[in-house]
Parts: structure tokens; C-alpha cells; sequence
């Protein structure tokens, strides 16, 4: 049976992802560290006979687990034509009042568990000459972003990754995408430690779901990049005119803002 594999499927977009990716027929794979939410949703989908759903609580930012993950799809015999890295968080803060620990965490899981799991599973993708692979990255990713610095970087890293591989990859029938959406209202600004930047209050935010259904979107076409959003589009495009230490300065104010 062939699978769609989402990390970070227990909340925000990777939860409205799997109801998407169900909804259209597939068999999920659901990756996350909280078990009891990953079950939840799974109640939820109501698994019909014909799709299965399994739940995998795992903790992606553990060296090696990545690798535990692909072990468990090969001992289960579980085929993914489609992966979505989404599973991943920032840290709002000047970056030397960030433990080391907490900025080795995030790179671990928004970079090394992405490539990781794309170079395990790209393989059988390859021998069945079909799939898919969608990044969330950001549009952070497009400058370096004062007290947003790990993250950004994190996220450029995914970008370029995935244009990279896109170009490698779609004269072979897989299909290797980056979407990257503005801020959106999800559980990522409280881990961030942004809920009182004005970025996250309602009038800036998309919901989870229309992002995860710009993904889905993504997931059947052919781009290799694309940006949620008419404003945000407006400013990664404007970015690439203004001076670049500018637009850098920029994108820190305005990750700076506090609430009024
Ligand atoms: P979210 O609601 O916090 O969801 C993050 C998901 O990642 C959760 O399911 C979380 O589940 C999972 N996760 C976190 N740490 C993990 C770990 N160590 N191992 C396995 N799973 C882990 O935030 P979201 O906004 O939906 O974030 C999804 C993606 O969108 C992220 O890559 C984020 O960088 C990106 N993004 C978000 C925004 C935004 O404004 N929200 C904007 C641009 C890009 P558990 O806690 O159960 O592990």
C-alpha cells in the first residue's frame, strides 16, 4: 500500500494536512512526538477499510531517529510516494540568549531530520519512478532575520535544498517542492515565544488550513517554490530589490514588533 507520510502532524499545518491528504484518498503515516493527539486524530479521520492510517510517535529531533523511522516503514512494509517535512519550530530571542542545546535542537529537526528522511525514502520513490516531497520552509527563509536568526537560516537551508533537488529530480518523476508560508495561526508562535508580537494577532495570520490546502495544491503540481499569500509574495519580491542589508533590518523590525 502506498503512503503519505506528514511529520509534525499533531497540530497547526501538519494536522490539516492528514484531514486534507485523507479526504483525497491517501493512507497516512503520522509522525510526531505527542501520542495521545496523534491517536486523536486519527479517531477523528475515521479510517475507512480501504485507507489506513498508523501513527508514529517520535521525537525527529533525536540524532538517529530519522533512520529508527525508516527502519519501522521498511519492517511494516509500508511504501511513501509522498513526504511532507513539516515538523519543525523557531525561536524568537537574540541568538546568544538561546542555549546552544535549544539552536543544536532546531537544526537537528528543521535540516537534519528533512534531508535525512528525503535521502531515505527518494530511493524506492526512484525504483517506482513516482513521488512526491514537499518542504515547509518559510518566508523566513528569503533573508537572514535579526532575532530570528537560527530559524531564518534554518530555513533557507530548505529552501535551496529543495529548488536544488526539484531541478534534480523532475525529469525522473518525483516531484520535490518548497512552500512557504507568512505567519500563520497555529501552536508555532507560542513555541517560538512570539504571542505578543503583533506578526501573530489575527489581522497578519492565515489559518492552518488554507495553508495546508496551498500544500496540497503544491503536492500535484510541478513548482518548485511557492509562497502562501499575495502579501507575503509582494514582500520576499520586493525584498529582492531593496539593499540587502536593508531588507535584513526590515525583517527584524518586524519580527520585533510587540503588541500595541
Ligand atoms: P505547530 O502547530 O507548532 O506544529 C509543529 C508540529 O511539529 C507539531 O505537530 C509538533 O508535534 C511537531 N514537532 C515539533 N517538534 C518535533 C519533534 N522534535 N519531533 C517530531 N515532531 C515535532 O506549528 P506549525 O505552524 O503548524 O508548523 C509547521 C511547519 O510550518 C514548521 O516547519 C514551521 O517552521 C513552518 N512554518 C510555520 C509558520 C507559522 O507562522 N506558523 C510560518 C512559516 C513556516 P509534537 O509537539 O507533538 O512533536
Amino acid at each position: 500500500m502506498n503512503y503519505t507520510l506528514i511529520t509534525g502532524a499533531s497540530s497547526g499545518i501538519g494536522m490539516e494536512l492528514a484531514k486534507i491528504f485523507y479526504k483525497q484518498g491517501h493512507s497516512l503515516i503520522l509522525v510526531a512526538r505527542n501520542e495521545s493527539r496523534l491517536n486523536a486524530l486519527k479517531a477523528q479521520l475515521n479510517s475507512q477499510e480501504h485507507q489506513k492510517i498508523h501513527c508514529i510517535p517520535m521525537d525527529l529531533s533525536i540524532p538517529g531517529a530519522s533512520k529508527r523511522l525508516y527502519e519501522t516503514l521498511l519492517q511494516n512494509n509500508f511504501h511513501v510516494e509522498t513526504l511532507v517535512n513539516n515538523a519543525g519550530y523557531g525561536s524568537f530571542g537574540r541568538f546568544d540568549s538561546i542555549s546552544l542545546d535549544l539552536h543544536q535542537n532546531m537544526l537537528q529537526l528543521n535540516m537534519l531530520a528533512l534531508t535525512e528522511l528525503t535521502h531515505y525514502l527518494l530511493v524506492p520513490m526512484l525504483e517506482q519512478k513516482k513521488g512526491c516531497v514537499l518542504n515547509i520552509a518559510s518566508t523566513a527563509a528569503f533573508q537572514g532575520i535579526p532575532f530570528f536568526s537560527v530559524y531564518a537560516a534554518t530555513k533557507a537551508y530548505v529552501l535551496h535544498l529543495s529548488e536544488a533537488l526539484h531541478e534534480e529530480y523532475h525529469a525522473l518523476g518525483i516531484r520535490v517542492s518548497a512552500v512557504c508560508p507568512g505567519a500563520t495561526a497555529t501552536e508555532f508562535a507560542q513555541r517560538a515565544n512570539m504571542q505578543n508580537n503583533r506578526l501573530f494577532q489575527s489581522a497578519f495570520t492565515a489559518s492552518s488550513e488554507e495553508v495546508a490546502k496551498l500544500c496540497y495544491r503544491v503536492c500535484n503540481s510541478d513548482r518548485p517554490i511557492v509562497i502562501h499569500g499575495l502579501g507575503n509574495r509582494l514582500l520576499t519580491w520586493l525584498s529582492r530589490w531593496i539593499p540587502r542589508k536593508l531588507g535584513v533590518r526590515m525583517a527584524g523590525k518586524m519580527v520585533s514588533m510587540p503588541l500595541k
